[in-house]
Parts: structure tokens; sequence; C-alpha cells
């Protein structure tokens, strides 16, 4: 068996220890007699993986209990919809255009609700954060919506907006638990957990439970409420049970390296040594403005198109999988998630260095 180092930006890789663990209890989960796939989701066993779960993410995040802990389906992508399905209350929303998945949360939201673009970096295709200070948000907006890590872009905000009492609602798809988290500057977090915390199928939402509206529109499935989730536990239907056990599990290996912390110090230093290499480099070069840049995915390129897919090609054959950019941006992006060893960096960067010097 050999093992690459995989740079997708999702899904993505997960820490070896979560998957040689699932490995092990794959037949028989803890005397069970059965995989975890194959148990009821109401069963005794099972209720104490979701619960162990959630107490691990409120505990890594000190998530307090005027919090809900939502374990949906859809991905972010369904999330667009029902953040403002069930938060508007005047009506209005403003949003801060960074990037792709930004555009797209705008776009499903002015469905629901009067979306007001209070920010974008469109015009300098999305190589920085906006300008967040002096922000023109309406003192009736029900929330204002940030996507704090650009996955595409391979930008970040590194503060917060300051929203004067608005709750914030975040698109932290890809840097969820990837640093400390501020849990009361938030009105709701939402995060599809195949970037950052566990496998495609689940949906990570947090939010705090006096802004959720009771009074929703008939016609709305209950599915979409999050009042139906908040009273069954995440389980008005079957959850996505394996996904929240592996998750469950990169909860506890979270725990046991040194919480959000410990996961900030290790991408700080990460992403530190690729930008070093980047800033160095007289080949390849980073599109994002400096202050913008993104620990979690490294864009970067050589300007010219035929010289990028050579080092791709070369970097495939080294078993650093992963690394070709978005289909309409081009280039490379290597995502450095929280489950990337520092090994895999320094074996990107060694051979970005013999890569160069090789030419
Ligand atoms: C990947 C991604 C999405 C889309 O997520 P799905 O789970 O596929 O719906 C949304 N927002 C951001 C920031 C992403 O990185």
């Amino acid at each position: 068996m050999s093992r690459v180092f995989n740079f997708s930006a999702g899904p993505a890789c997960l820490p070896e220890e979560v998957l040689r663990e699932a490995a092990q209890e794959m037949l028989d989960y803890q005397g069970s007699g059965m995989s975890v796939m194959e148990m009821s989701h109401r069963g005794k066993i099972y209720d104490r993986i979701i619960k162990e779960t959630e107490q691990d993410i409120r505990e890594l995040a000190s998530i307090p209990e005027d919090y809900a802990v939502l374990f949906l389906q859809g991905g972010a992508t369904l999330q667009f919809a029902m953040a403002p399905m069930n938060l508007t209350k005047s009506g209005k929303a403003d949003y801060i255009i960074t990037g792709h998945w930004a555009k797209k949360a705008a776009a499903e939201a002015a469905r629901y609700t009067d979306v007001k673009e209070i920010a974008s970096s469109e015009d300098s295709k999305f190589d920085r954060i906006p300008d967040l200070s002096n922000l023109d948000i309406r003192a009736d907006a029900d929330f204002v919506h940030v996507c704090e890590n650009n996955t595409i872009y391979g930008t970040q905000m590194h503060s917060l907006p300051d929203t004067g009492g608005i709750p914030l609602v975040s698109d932290q798809s890809s840097c969820v638990f990837s640093r400390p988290l501020d849990i009361a500057r938030f009105g709701l977090i939402y995060a599809g957990a195949q970037k950052n915390i566990g496998p495609a199928g689940l949906t990570l939402v947090i939010v705090r439970k006096d802004l959720i509206k009771t009074e929703l529109d008939e016609a709305i499935p209950l599915m979409l409420r999050y009042d139906t989730h908040i009273k069954s536990g995440s389980m008005h239907n079957t959850p996505p049970t394996y996904a929240i056990y592996i998750t469950g599990k990169v909860m506890k290996w979270l725990k046991k390296t040194g919480g959000l912390k410990g996961a900030q110090q290790r991408n700080e230093e990460k992403a530190g040594l690729l930008y070093d290499a980047l800033d160095k480099s007289q080949l390849f070069h980073s599109p994002v403005k400096k202050d913008s840049r993104s620990l979690m995915n490294v864009v970067f390129t050589s300007g010219d198109e035929a010289v990028d897919a050579d080092f791709i090609k070369g970097a495939e054959e080294r078993g650093l999988l992963g690394i070709k950019g978005y289909r309409t941006m081009g280039g490379m992006r290597a995502s450095l998630y929280n489950a990337m060893p520092k090994a895999g960096v320094e074996a990107l960067v060694s051979y970005m260095t013999d890569f160069e010097r090789s030419r």
C-alpha cells in the first residue's frame, strides 16, 4: 500500500490515523458485530456516536447551549437557501462578494430575501478580500453573509467585519476548525464537511437558536427548517451516519493534537513554507494580494499554461496529487487543510525547487 499526498480542494485528505481506526472498526464496531454503516441510527451505540461528536464539536469551539449544532445534508449549497429561508424576518440581507461561492450564495438568497451586495472584489478578479471597514450595512438587515475562505481564489478573511450587532452568517466550508473560533461573533456558521473535517454527505450547521424564525411559510418542507432538526436532534430522518462517525473521529484527533489552536499553528507553519517558497521563486508566483492569502488553499502559477501543465504532470509522478487549479482558473492550487501533514508541503516545496532548477 502506498499513500500519496493529496492536495485536492475537496473531498480532501483525512488524517491517516482516523482512516486506520475506521478500517479497524469496519467489520465489527466495538464488539457490536457490525459496521457503523450497518447499524440503526436510533440504536444505543449510534446514539453515543452522534452525541459524542456534538459534544466534541462544542468543546473544541466553545459553543454554548444557546447555539444548536446540526448535522444536515445537501452540502453548503443547500445552506445558501436554508439560511435566508430560516433567518429572514425583515426581508433584507447584505452580502460580501469574495468569489464564486459567495456569488452563488447571494444569487440563491435573492430568491427568498432582498439581497444587497455591500462589498465585492470582483473588479480585481477576486484576488483579495475587499476593504471591510465602513461597510454600508442596512440597519434592518437580517444578517450579513460572508464566505470566509475562498476555496477557488485562494483568499481568506483574516478578520471579520464589524456588523454593529447584525448577525454574521458565515460559509466556512473550506476553513471550519482550521483556527480558533469566536462563536459570539456569529449568528450562523455552515460548512460542508468534505474539505476540512470529514467526508462528503454531511453539512455542519451551528446556529444561534433565537435567530431562527418559527413562523415559516406552510409550503416550506420540514426538512428545510432548522427548527425541525433542532427538535429531532438531527434525526428527523436518517442522518448521514457514517460521515458523522468519521467526523467524530476527526474531532477526537483535533482534540488530541492541541485543539483549534494546535490546528492553527500547524496550518500557519504549512502555508508559511509554501508562500515563502513562492515569494523566493523566479518561476512561480501567487496572484493573491499578500494580506488576503488563504492558509487553506494556496493558488499559484508560472503564468505559462504549458509550464503549469508540465509541473502538474511531474507532481503526479512524485505522488503529489490534486494540485491542478480550479477549471476556470488554470494554474495550480494546493489545498493544505488540517489533515495535510507538514511532510506533504515539504515534498511539494522540494519538488518546486527541483523543477525550477532543472529548467
Ligand atoms: C465547496 C464549497 C461550497 C460548496 O459545497 P457543497 O458541500 O458541495 O455544496 C460552498 N462554499 C465553499 C466556500 C466551498 O468551498
